[in-house]
Formats: structure tokens, sequence, C-alpha cells
């Protein structure tokens, strides 16, 4: 052994041959945390002294090469100031410098994932074989960042302007054969062979078959293309970037501007360029957002683990009570990933269309090659419609997703509980009742939840489980498991109207209907909300939701919450209601809705809306962007902020995953709490102040003012 470190290790093999090992201790897979890089530099030290070496391997001791850098280590250093940040990349680049400059020739050999950091690690080698099993990229772009490890620089001189541009700038992950193709590997081989070829390779080098310096070489000098084709590839890039990342996603472009910046200069130099750009997106909100984000998305996976860890049963069979639209939705989405579902309604005309739109999905997956005729067949015999209880003795839980009327709900649930086997779990989908008193109908109220799914069910990414004053445990448990066996991320909350998500959107709607009332144009929030970075915006969202559901939902939130939800006047949407425009579903709402050429949906604008609105609403007048952004986002921050005081939610993190996953809140700005955070607690509360005469959806909680006199934030 020539060294032996916590996370990096070198054997001198055979013919002179050292093999260099990532392989972090008490981890299942290895990262770029300091530890590892500091490891990597001795290690490299080692060989360098060491002058029997003649080659080097890098492999991995896990099943995955290297999945990056160890992004819990980023909120701290991010918070540096720029220069130290900076710094920071670049005596980490003297460590992958050092390697790249051995005297030796290096592979690398790609076992699994190698993603940015691992990646980085990989390109600083001469050459790199890959497992056909191995998934390579760059995704520092989902983190608003860039690669700081060298990427920047290295890519582009190993496999031109175009194609690193496009590695960098879209972030994806590769598999072997398309790295091959673009030229980021050099063979890729069967997951048995790849230690054997890393070595052959050594061999060649060291046989003189392969230049391995003159392939060095090309990572040391500026890129070689004449510097008007340079600035070509770089123009064309650089504008497709920004069409496909916009403006509040910076880190595309300053990734291609970065690359080009250093497109003449040598490694050295260009690293330095490189390690400055890093820095500044380091310090963008976006990636501060991002990062958290993604810290975020692993605490909400640690609070279900938690959850499951309380006794989750295993779910082998599962039903769902309606085939309309979300109860087709839930039993396609249970089917396709592997639980057999029976789907029950009272209609057979409703039964043959929740089928129908099981295998409508299908069929267009199967169009697109994702699934093949065997998966497909699989998937539809196992959801079994059924008019009767038949076979309910068998279930382990009951998805509710019949009409939203109470009465309804609590006959069919008691109907239901009374056909089940002890233990099995029932669950309602409702939208806006009260778990707590659709408890009231079953006999074992600790066997009975909410299990919110959002429309369209195979889409929408959170399920909201709602946990009763008297819902056991283990229910919860089972039914966190079983949404994440459908491939959803579930957070768990506590029952009030609304539950989190509607809970949190109204208020925003509420501030929406103040808004119109006072005089603003609903197409011109609609495009300023959309520039902030909602995916649509508000008048347009309640097209997509139904103004029916909206009205209803509403007035369940103005009984549930009447001190700061019941406006009392006559909002917009109501208006639209009254005139029986309920959105898309009708092709009428805020806006008007026809078919495209290719028989796609398409938003009209509809001046009809404006004349019905007269008299109902306050004389045109226009609002600057700060202030619609204000009055739309005050109040839905606010609520969220009282969700948390009222312990609806369990933590600032699962509150911000939820309207992430749920509504389509802008990732780029990390959540509503983590909005709050970047405006500054203190700040916001003043803002808060700002529009409070506009009624009590604008007050500050109690809770943000204590934060504020105390100077905390919610993410630290
Ligand atoms: P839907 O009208 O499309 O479907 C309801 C189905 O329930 C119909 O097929 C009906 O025949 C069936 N049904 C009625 N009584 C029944 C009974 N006794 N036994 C079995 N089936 C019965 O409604 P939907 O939009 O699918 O909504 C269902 C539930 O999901 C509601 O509680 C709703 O609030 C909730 N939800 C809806 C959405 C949405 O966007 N549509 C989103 C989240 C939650």
């Amino acid at each position: 052994m020539i060294y032996s470190g916590p996370s990096v290790s070198v054997e001198l093999l055979d013919d002179g041959i050292a093999e260099l090992k990532f392989d972090l201790q008490g981890e299942s897979v290895n990262k770029f945390d300091r530890g590892t890089l500091e490891d990597f530099g001795k290690a490299v030290d080692a060989i360098k002294a060491n002058q029997d070496v003649k080659g080097v391997i890098v492999t991995s001791g896990k099943s995955v090469f290297i999945v990056g850098a160890d992004i819990t280590e980023f909120t701290d250093m991010f918070k540096l100031p720029e220069e130290e940040i900076a710094q920071w990349c670049l005596s980490a680049n003297k460590v992958f410098n050092a390697f790249e400059d051995l005297p030796v020739p290096t592979v690398c050999a790609v076992n699994g994932i190698a993603l940015g950091g691992g990646l980085e690690m990989a390109l600083s080698c001469d050459f790199r074989v890959l497992s056909t099993k191995a998934q390579v990229g760059l995704p520092e772009v989902k983190l608003g960042l860039f690669p700081g490890f060298g990427g920047t620089v290295r890519l582009p001189r190993l496999i031109g302007v175009d194609n690193a541009a496009e590695w960098i700038a879209a972030g994806g992950q590769h598999k072997a054969e398309r790295a091959l193709k673009d030229g980021v590997a050099d063979a890729v081989v069967a997951p048995e062979q790849l230690k054997d070829a890393a070595i052959a390779l050594v061999k060649e080098c060291l046989e003189g078959k392969i230049d391995h310096l003159a392939k060095r070489q090309e990572k040391l000098e500026p890129l070689k293309l004449p510097p008007l084709e340079n600035m070509m590839a770089f123009q064309t890039s650089g504008a497709m970037v920004a069409q496909q990342a916009g403006r509040n996603y910076p880190a595309p472009m300053a990734a291609i501007n970065t690359m080009q910046q250093h497109a003449g200069m040598n490694r050295d130099q260009a690293l330095e360029v490189e390690a400055k750009g890093f820095a500044k997106v380091a310090k963008t909100p976006q990636a501060t957002a991002l990062v958290g984000l993604f810290l975020a998305d692993q605490a909400v996976k640690r609070a279900n683990g938690a959850h499951i860890k309380k006794g989750a049963a295993e779910v082998k069979q599962a039903a769902v009570l309606g085939a309309g639209i979300m109860g087709g939705g839930i039993a396609y989405q249970s089917a396709s990933k592997g639980t057999p579902i029976i789907m029950k309604d009272i209609a057979d005309s409703a039964l043959e269309l929740g089928m129908k739109e099981a295998s409508g999905l299908l069929e267009r997956q199967l169009k697109r090659k994702r699934i093949d005729g065997a998966k497909m067949a699989k998937t539809l015999s196992s959801i079994r419609p059924t008019l009767n209880y038949g076979d309910f003795g068998n279930v382990d839980v009951v998805v509710e997703a019949v009409v939203e009327n109470e009465k309804v709900k609590k006959a069919v649930l008691a109907e239901t509980e009374a056909e089940l086997k002890d233990g099995a779990v029932l669950a309602s989908n409702t939208s806006t009742i009260s778990i707590n008193r659709l408890a009231e109908a079953v006999k074992k109220p600790e066997n009975f939840a909410g299990m919110h799914f959002f429309n369209p069910v195979h889409m929408m990414p959170l399920v909201e489980i709602i946990r009763g004053e008297k819902t056991s445990d283990e229910t919860v448990a089972t039914l966190v498991k079983y949404a994440q066996d459908m491939g959803k991320n579930p957070v768990v909350v506590n029952d009030c109207p609304g539950f989190l998500v509607n809970r949190v959107l109204f208020p925003y709607f509420g501030g929406f209907g103040i808004l119109l009332r006072d005089g603003a144009d609903f197409q011109a929030v609609d495009k300023v909300m959309e520039k902030f970075g909602w995916p649509m915006g508000p008048a347009y969202l309640l097209d997509v939701v139904g103004i029916d559901t909206g009205v209803h939902a509403a007035a369940v939130m103005a009984e549930g919450f009447p001190e700061r939800m019941q406006y009392g006047f006559k909002d917009a949407t109501t208006v639209m209601y009254e005139n029986e425009r309920y959105g898309q579903k009708n092709d009428k709402g805020f806006y008007k809705y026809e078919l495209d050429k290719r028989g796609r949906k398409q938003k009209v604008v509809d001046e009809t809306t404006y004349e019905l609105l007269a008299g109902h609403v306050g004389e045109r007048k226009e609002f600057d962007e700060e202030e619609i952004i204000a009055r739309l986002m005050i109040p839905m921050c606010t609520e969220t902020v009282r969700c948390l005081e009222d312990n609806i939610v369990g933590s600032a993190a699962e509150a911000d995953m939820a309207m992430i996953y749920g509504i389509g809140f802008p990732p780029f700005r990390g959540g509503p709490l983590r909005y709050i955070d970047s405006i500054g607690v203190k700040a916001f509360v003043e803002l808060c102040d700002k529009y409070a005469h506009l009624g009590g959806i604008y007050e500050a909680p109690q809770m943000l003012r204590d934060m504020a006199a105390k100077d905390e934030s919610f993410f630290g």
C-alpha cells in the first residue's frame, strides 16, 4: 500500500501500475467533501514520491464512482465572500492539477454514477474507460451553479465547445454510450472488464502505442479552434441556452460566458477565470435557493423515513373508490408502479372512462418507447374495475375518491370499512372536507387519514398525507410508504381547512381578488407573476383548477378562517362562476380556450371577460411589478408561516417542498419560507405592515415578528 486514508487509498499492482481507489469510509457513496479532497491531495503526493509507480488507474470501492461534491458543505461555504469562494476553488484545483501533472499515464475506470466533481475528477485523467453501467454528467446548473473543479476548462478542450456547452448548460445525466459518442469517454466496456481495460490502456501508453502526453496537452492549452469559429460556437450555444434557461436561471449562461472568457487561455489561467465565475454564481439568490431546495428535499425524505419506521405495512393490494378524474389517475399510478388496485365505482360508464384514461396514458408511454407492450398489458391487467365490494377483504389500503360531498363520503367510508380486514387503512382524497369530521363516520378512526393527490395524478409529484386527531402512526407510515411506492413525494400534515397546500394557495387567490377589486388587469397580473417564475399566473391557474372548484374551496377557507379569508366583497372569480365560466373545463373562464392545429387547448384573450367584470371591479389602474408581487406573495407567505406556527406542517423544509411539488412554486425561489429569508425576515415584516390595511391575510404572524426581533431566519 502506497497510501491509505479515510477516503482514498493507493495500492501498487503488478507492472508498476498503481490503483488509486476512492472509498469513503462509513458512507454508502463517494463524494467530494473537504476530507476527501484533502485525502486525494495526500494520495497524489504519495504517488509522486514513489519511483516505482509507472502508471495510475483510478477506481471506486462503491457501486457508484463519485456522486459529486458534498452539497451539505455548500451552505456555509457560500456565505463566505466571493473572493474566498474563488480561493477555495483554486486550492481544490491545485489537487486536480497535481494529479493531472503526474509524470505517468492516468486512466479513470468509471464504474457507476460520476456526476459533478466525480466527472471532473475523471476529466483530470488522461483517459476514461466507462462501464456500460456508468452514468455521467455535470448537473451543477440544477443547483444554480456551474462546474468549479475544472469542468468548464477541461471539457471544451476535450470535446469541443458545442458539446461541452450542451453537457454543462443543460446539466444532463448521460449513459456511457452517449459519453463515448461525444468524446467524454475513450472506451466503454462490460462492468467485469472495467479494471482490466483501464490497466490495458495504461500499458499501451507505457508501450508507446498511445501518446497520453499529447492527449493531456490538449487540456493544458487554449482551445484549438480559430477564434472566429470559437466565437460562433459560443454565440450559437449562448443563444440556445438563453432561450431555454431564461433570465430566472442565470447559471447556464454564466457557464457559457466563462468558457468563452477563458477559451484563449492556458489551463492555469483558465482555472482562475472559472473560479471567479463560480464564486459569482454561488452568491446568486438562485444558487442559495436551489442548493437549499436540494437539502430540503433530503430533509423531507428523512422525515418520511422516520414516519415509515413507525410501522408501515406492506401494500400488496390497493383499492380506489370512484373512477373519475382522480380515481382513474390513482388507479393508473398505483398499477404502473407495481401495486395492483381494484377500482370501484357505482356506474359502469365511469369504470369504462377510468380504464380508457389509464390505457390512454399507457399508450402515450408506449409510443414514446418508455414502456413495452408487455408492461402495458401487465399494468392494465392489474387495475380491476368493479361495481361491488367483492374482494375488498384482501385489500391493504383503500383510497376514497368519490364526489366532494361530505354526506356521500361519510356513507361510502362507513360502508367500505365494514368490508375491510382488520388493520386495513382507509384514506380519503378529499380536497376540502375536514379529515376529523370524516373520521366520525368510521368505527376505527385510527386506521383513517387523508391522502390528497393533485391533478393530474400521474404528473403532480406531491401527495399530502393528512393526519386526523385519531390517526395512528402506523396508518401515517403505511400511507407515506404507499405514496412513495407510487413514485410520489409525500408530505405529512395535520388536519385543518385546506390542509397545507390549499390553505396557503387560497390567500394568494384572495390577494389576486383584492388586486382586481382595486383596478388591476388580470392579464397584467398573470404576466408579472409568470415573469416572477410561476408556471402560470393566478387567473390562468384558476381556469386550470376550475373556477367552480376555486369558488367552492374559497368558501370552505372563508368558513375556516373568517377573520382573514372572508373578504366582504364579490370577487372576480365569483363573477366568472356566476356567469358559468368554469375555466378550462367548459373552455371559458378568465380566458377562452380554443383548439390549435394540433388539437391542443390554447389560452386566448377574451374581451367579454372585461365586460362581465365591469361594475364588479375598480376602475382600471396600473400597478407596478413590485406591488403586484407583494400583494400576491405576502398572503401566501404569511399563511405558510401560520401553518408552521399552528403545527400543520412539521418543518420549514417540508412546507417549502410541498409548495414546489404541489403547485409549482418557482423552484429557483426555494419555496415561500426561503423567499421570506431571501427578502430578510425583518424586511418582510415591514412589507406586511405596509400592506396590512388591505386585510388580515397581509398581517405578519406573531412567529415572524418574534423571529424578526431575534434576527432569525428559517434556514439559518
Ligand atoms: P369525479 O366527479 O371525476 O369522479 C367521482 C367519481 O366517483 C364518479 O365516477 C362517480 O361515479 C363516483 N362515485 C360517486 N359515488 C360513488 C360511490 N358511492 N362509490 C363509488 N364511486 C362513486 O370527481 P374527481 O374530480 O375525481 O374528484 C374525486 C375526489 O377527489 C373529490 O373528493 C375531489 O374533491 C378530490 N380531488 C379532486 C381534484 C381535482 O382536481 N379533480 C384534486 C384533488 C382532489
